[in-house]
């Protein structure tokens, strides 16, 4: 029987291995090791890759998040608006600094925020709206655009998931702050932690920049309290590497999703298709009432899955205890679409490891699943 993994983090750098080699040789070599030539070119070709003015490396994508939070200086417990079905590290990054998480339903085709609903959320409090383009898929940006400039709202783009991806031909990351993750198995993946914040603000850029280095951007001289969040050299040379192959990996996820879109059995609520998206196809993403046995179905035949995600934020106990503590009520009901897409949701392989016979193999068995 055919065994198609659903990710190998060997396989998936395999390709790249010579030009790591290299690149590590390089910075040892060198005896650098924070903040040097690497990142600073890393950040100039992401940022011209990506068509923003500026891109701050940091450690994390959860500090990407994070630190644009903090550099607005928004009162402690301002409102941000977030997706109710996202990714845990989004939420966190609110509470983390202090601010209330103000959730709003996703649109069940997109699997991304709704923005017919965020208008009703906005309240004097609210500073900001923190989105996920999910799964890869670019959200609505001509909305939300114009819901930021009427409300007079900061935009961080969560694009931990669309690095590549386009509204209307401009990338994510560029329509607001960017806030990249580089975690190894997202599309651009180092081989550790990592992650960027983009904006094309240089004020802003400036104060990231400094805050990411303890508020310093002179030795010795902190004109912010900060963070330790830097991008390190020996990633920052990966990234580099790497980067030179987003276009052809972006493609390669674009082919495998075509041929699941176009092969797939109508039993399965398959993502939706917009001209007006690149969509970078994360992860693929499909819809059956009875996932469950759907996976284990395809476990059976050698087919590895996974779920994103499992558990929807409000039933997290994380989540719970923090507002219970917080004095937050958690209303259900902006979560019924965020449960009913976490109970239903399993995403396919589509990983450029995968050849067209795996693909094929994914197809057809899972055509062949019933109840
Ligand atoms: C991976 C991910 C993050 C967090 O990135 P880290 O680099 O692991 O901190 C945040 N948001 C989303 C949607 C993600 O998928």
């Amino acid at each position: 029987m055919r065994q198609v993994e659903y990710e190998n983090l060997h396989f998936l750098n395999y390709p790249f291995f010579d030009d790591y080699r290299a690149s590590f040789n390089d910075t040892l070599e060198r005896g650098w090791f924070i903040l040097g030539k690497n990142v600073e070119i890393f950040e100039q070709q992401f940022a011209k890759y990506i068509g923003s003015k500026y891109v701050i490396g940091v450690a994390s994508g959860l500090d990407a998040l994070e630190i644009p939070l903090k550099c607005w200086d928004f009162e402690p417990r301002s409102e941000i608006i977030v997706p109710s079905n996202t990714y845990i590290a989004t939420i966190n990054a609110i509470i983390n600094c202090g601010h209330i998480p103000v959730f709003v339903e996703p649109d069940i085709l997109t699997y991304n925020i709704d923005c017919q609903k965020i208008e009703e959320k906005i309240t004097s409090k609210t500073r900001a709206i923190m989105l996920v383009h999910l799964y890869g898929r670019p959200c609505e940006m001509n909305q939300i655009m114009a819901l930021c400039q009427k409300h007079n709202l900061e935009l961080v783009e969560d694009c931990a998931q669309s690095h590549a991806a386009t509204f209307d031909g401009k990338m994510t990351g560029t329509f607001g702050v960017g806030a990249f993750s580089f975690y190894p198995t997202k599309n651009l993946g180092a081989l550790g932690d990592a992650g960027a914040i983009a904006t094309n603000d240089e004020a802003f850029y400036l104060k990231i920049k400094a805050w990411r280095n303890y508020g310093s951007n002179i030795k010795y001289k902190n004109e912010y309290i900060g963070d330790n969040s830097r991008l390190d050299e020996i990633q920052a040379g990966f990234l580099t590497k790497k980067l030179n192959h987003l276009d052809a990996i972006t493609t390669r996820k674009n082919e495998i999703a075509q041929y699941y879109l176009e092969n797939l059995d109508k039993q399965f609520i398959l993502p939706t298709v917009d001209e007006r998206i690149l969509n970078a196809y994360h992860i693929f993403p499909v819809r059956h009432p009875e996932r469950d046995k759907l996976k284990a179905y395809l476990l059976e035949n050698g087919i590895k899955t996974e779920i994103h995600y499992p558990i929807a934020p409000c039933d997290q106990k994380s989540i719970q205890d923090w507002a219970r503590n917080a004095g937050v009520a958690i209303d259900e009901k902006d979560f019924v679409l965020s449960r009913e897409i976490h109970k239903t949701e399993l995403s396919l392989p589509i990983s450029t490891i995968h050849s067209d016979e795996d693909i094929a193999y994914v197809v057809e068995m899972t055509n062949k699943f019933s109840i």
